[in-house]
């Protein structure tokens, strides 16, 4: 479309490849104007983890549109935000009490930050009141969560002068960087909270680490007094093969912040759950030590609703297994790749297969070779990587699995520059 003004993310508009027109989909189908039908490899970032148009989830959100879309949380309630709210609370452990919506993941993470930082200034600790958070990570894209993103491999490094400072440290991965960690954490006062992506770190690289980490990183914040965030917007609600990614670890965090899935990627909603101790610690007589955040969309009935149609899907027997043999899938096909001397490293958890690269390709012309094969496929920067619906048909994982080994295989580093 010549005259096109939408204005598109994350890309150069002046010289972007036309988008693919998308005007149906279906399972992990996009269909396209053109008439092209792709799997989807990457389920629209992450979102339709039980594939597209799943029709409980839509008829959930049918009957919630004839009765009410909408109604504000201020001074108002609604059932479907109640019931949500009690129904993850109860999914993630006794001690969480209380869950704040939103409408994308990066206002859920502000939410989480708001609480750690708010509460810290409350009780008269030392400040600027800082998070912990890690080389690799990728929490947002508004000006309070991109400070707490990776602030030289991320999205957002054109920024860094300009965000509020944090701690931002390596992951601690072996048993001395763990103990090194923990005690650099006690050598510190201005701490507020620590956030993690658990397992993986998914959109600031697809970087993979120990559970033990997650152990760590509840020992240090007890030591600290302080909270510890999970960001399980892309790694929760099964990605991982369990329910939560922390779960794996044993660990549980005070704040856990859900997005991208929770609705099955059928509407926008984000959750932020904090425990019975979060929240206690902004109950006071004064009314401006209340939590200072109120999105116009907060708890959305129609996301609502598709929320508990999308968790009855989850709680499905089988999908834990289903996981399982994902991963297995992804790792017998993406395993091999790491022996290319353009691959730097193959990573498989759950759901999420990821090959990182040498080098940054040409991601529209990869797309395209992928489209050609009847995958769609987008690399972040240097990384390649599935994360389908959860519901993959087998036949459809095998022919994103063929593709990706083989494109990746094609790839020609580019030459070296020519000696000076
Ligand atoms: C996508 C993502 C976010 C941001 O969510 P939006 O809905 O894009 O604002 C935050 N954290 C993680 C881990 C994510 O994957």
């Amino acid at each position: 479309m010549t005259d096109d003004h939408v204005w598109y993310p994350y890309v150069q508009l002046a010289t972007m490849a036309d988008p693919f027109e998308v005007v149906h989909t279906e399972g992990t189908k996009l269909h396209l104007a053109d008439g092209r039908v792709l799997v989807d490899g990457i389920s629209s970032w992450w979102t339709a983890a039980h594939g597209y148009n799943p029709p409980y989830i839509l008829d959930a959100v049918r009957r919630q549109l004839s009765v009410m879309p909408h109604v504000m949380l201020g001074g108002l309630t609604h059932r479907p935000a109640q019931t949500l709210a009690a129904r993850l609370c109860e999914a993630a452990g006794p001690d969480f009490a209380r869950v704040f919506f939103a409408e994308s993941g990066s206002v859920a993470v502000e939410v989480a930050l708001k609480m750690c930082l708010q509460s810290h200034l409350d009780a008269g600790r030392p400040g600027p009141p800082k998070m912990v958070c890690f080389f690799g990570g990728y929490h947002g894209d508004t000006l309070g969560t991109m400070a707490v993103c990776d602030p030289e491999e991320g999205m957002h490094h054109r920024f860094a002068d300009l965000l509020m400072p944090h701690h931002v440290r390596r992951v601690p991965r072996t048993d001395e960087e763990m103990a090194a960690f923990e005690s650099w954490c006690a050598a510190q006062d201005d701490i507020a909270g620590i956030i993690i992506e658990p397992l993986v770190q998914c959109a600031g690289g697809m970087h993979a680490h120990p559970e033990e980490t997650l152990r760590c990183l509840r020992r240090a914040a007890d030591a600290a007094g302080v909270p510890l965030v999970f960001d399980e917007i892309a790694v929760g609600l099964f990605r991982t093969g369990r329910r939560f990614a922390f779960e794996h670890a044993g660990v549980t965090p005070d704040i856990l912040v859900l997005g991208k899935g929770l609705t099955g990627g059928v509407c926008p909603l984000s959750a932020t759950l904090a425990q019975r101790h979060i929240v206690e610690r902004f109950a006071s007589s004064d009314a401006s030590r209340a939590l200072m955040h109120g999105p116009t969309f907060t708890g959305h009935a129609l996301g609502c609703a598709a929320a508990l149609a999308a968790l009855d899907l989850f709680d499905a027997p089988d999908l834990p297994g289903r996981v399982a043999a994902i991963e297995r899938r992804l790792h017998a096909a993406l395993a091999p790749l790491e022996a290319l001397p353009h691959v730097a490293r193959v990573i498989v958890r759950g759901a999420i297969g990821a090959v990182g690269l040498t080098f940054v390709p040409d991601r529209d012309a990869f797309v395209a070779a992928c489209a050609a094969r009847g995958a769609y496929i987008r690399p972040i920067l240097d990384v390649v990587y599935l994360m389908p619906a959860l519901t993959v048909p087998p036949s459809d994982l095998e022919l994103l699995c063929r593709v990706v080994s083989e494109e990746v295989s094609d790839l020609c580093p580019p030459p070296p520059p020519p000696p000076a």
